[in-house]
């Protein structure tokens, strides 16, 4: 099935292995292998192979860091198509439209993002610091922090939908909402964002960003801990945005167990893979959490995170 995939980008040289093990691509390290992993390393990369992806009826989907995302333990029969910026020496994968306004690659890493931007004078984007992933990631899923999400900077997108063509969209296509948006869950793929910025000096977005980096790393888990961030959302109380972690924890569930995953002891809503932790441990936990929170007190947490089917599909 994916033989003439594998032809076509081997003339190419095109980076890909084939029963590749998903788990050591994403941050969780959690899922067992994928029928071919493909590395993308520049926006025009990606849709050329997306193209031929789609062309050939493949099932595929579409990674960036991997820090959002968990794949079942068996073969998942899919394309995984990882989103990488461009190379060193390379064109750069970000560049300022006007003095308000750039655009960076999908598959451009947040933090050196940040620094271009320090160097550009482009400000406002400095809730990012510390996300781990890529801006496309980010919009896919409008990651945020700080009060800030990239619903509150996207101005539209170049995107490969799923029949394979390349078009502009504004940012009303995204259908945001608080940590989703139509590419969540969806077959379309970014290839680059156009984001607003405020002009502001190297200087205070330098400090910006490293303040909002320390401000995490002295609250969250060590990031050298395997995870995807936040598990759960934080539920609506009575209008009011309210911490999962907190509800976790007020349940006394710190350091539950499930195989070799447990819920952190520095944050609630944070579930560490302590090396060998399986998807079948991490659906385990989950579960456990929701029974538990909701039978002390009536909320059902939702999860962030994504999953992966053994079909390839997102849920
Ligand atoms: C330690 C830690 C801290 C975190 N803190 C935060 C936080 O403060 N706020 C927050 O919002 N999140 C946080 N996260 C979660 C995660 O880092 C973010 O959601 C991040 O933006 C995901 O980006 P990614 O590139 O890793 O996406 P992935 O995990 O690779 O993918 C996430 C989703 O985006 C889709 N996607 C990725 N690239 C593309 C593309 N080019 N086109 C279309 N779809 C695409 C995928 O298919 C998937 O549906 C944290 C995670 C960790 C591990």
């Amino acid at each position: 099935m994916f033989a003439s995939l594998a032809a076509w980008l081997r003339r190419r040289q095109i980076a890909f292995s084939e029963n590749a093990a998903i788990g050591p691509h994403l941050h969780f390290k959690i899922g067992g292998t994928v029928s071919l992993l493909v590395t993308c390393t520049s926006a025009a990369q990606l849709a050329a192979v997306m193209k031929k992806v789609i062309a050939g009826k493949l099932p595929y989907l579409v990674i960036g860091g991997g820090s959002n995302i968990a794949f079942g333990d068996g073969l998942t029969r899919i394309v995984v198509l990882q989103a990488q910026a461009a190379a060193a020496g390379s064109a750069s994968p970000m560049r300022l439209l006007d003095s308000r306004s750039l655009e960076v690659e999908s598959g451009a890493r947040n933090q050196p993002f940040l620094s271009w931007c320090a160097s550009h004078g482009a400000g406002g984007l400095e809730f990012l610091s510390g996300i781990p992933g890529t801006l496309g990631g980010a919009a896919a899923v409008n990651a945020g922090a700080f009060g800030r999400s990239m619903a509150d900077v996207l101005l539209g997108a170049d995107i490969i939908d799923a029949q394979g063509t390349v078009r502009a969209v504004d940012s009303g296509h995204f259908g945001f909402n608080y940590r989703d948006s139509r590419f969540k869950f969806g077959k379309d793929t970014l290839l680059s964002l156009r984001l607003k910025f405020a002009p502001a000096s190297e200087a205070a977005i330098s400090r910006k960003t490293r303040e909002n980096l320390e401000y995490r790393l002295a609250r969250h888990p060590s990031y050298r801990l395997a995870s995807a961030g936040c598990f759960f959302k934080n539920p609506l109380l009575r209008g009011v945005k309210t911490s999962a972690g907190k509800i976790i924890e007020e349940c006394g569930l710190k350091n539950m167990t499930a195989g070799g995953l447990a819920v952190a002891a520095e944050h609630g809503n944070f579930l560490l893979n302590r090396g060998n932790a399986s998807f079948a441990d991490l659906q385990r936990l989950e579960k456990e959490i929701q029974s538990a929170v909701a039978a002390r007190t009536g909320i059902v947490l939702e999860r962030e995170v994504i999953y992966v089917s053994p079909d390839g599909k997102k849920y």
